[in-house]
């Protein structure tokens, strides 16, 4: 992962494996403007989402989670752009998924704290507890503690792939 950051925008090379299969080169190029990263998220992470693929075939999507030092912190390649396919995870994957989006003023009207609104961004279903983990540069335990307390407010949903 390589980001370059500029005055207005960060480039990013972000891996796709989708792309790699394919035949293309395994790293995609994208830029990202910084009012939309600022826009999107002061608190927590702002995810980009990179359709692309090749002419007169199906798109894909990698989305690219910043942070708000302008670090790319992970990316996940997936199929089309509705997100990752549950097929794809493996039988008794856990994987946290918001209930509801909640807005930035949650977090200062204290209805959670800004490291749970941040684990929330990464709650986007695409992920799986450990990629939120890695993500977030958090141990498991913690995060698995913090999705536990998220799941008794009703914010979020641990499906367990069957
Ligand atoms: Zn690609």
């Amino acid at each position: 992962m390589v980001v370059r950051k500029y005055f207005q925008f960060i480039e990013i090379w972000v891996p796709c494996n989708i792309c790699e299969q394919l035949g293309y080169a395994p790293m995609v190029n994208l830029r990202v403007m910084k009012d939309d990263i600022n826009r999107g998220l002061q608190l927590g992470l702002y995810t980009h989402y990179h359709v692309h693929g090749p002419e007169g075939q199906a798109p894909h999507t990698v989305a690219v989670y910043i942070d708000p030092a302008y670090q790319v912190t992970g990316s996940k390649a997936y199929e089309g752009t509705e997100g990752v396919k549950s097929s794809t995870f493996a039988a008794g994957t856990i994987i946290p998924v918001i209930v509801k989006k909640i807005p930035d003023m949650a977090v200062h009207l204290g209805m959670v704290t800004p490291e749970e609104f941040s684990i929330l961004k990464v709650c986007d279903g695409n992920n799986s507890v450990d990629e939120v983990a890695r993500i977030l540069k958090k141990d498991k335990a913690a995060i698995d503690s913090s999705l536990q307390k998220l799941k008794d407010k009703g914010l979020v949903d641990l499906v367990k792939k069957a």
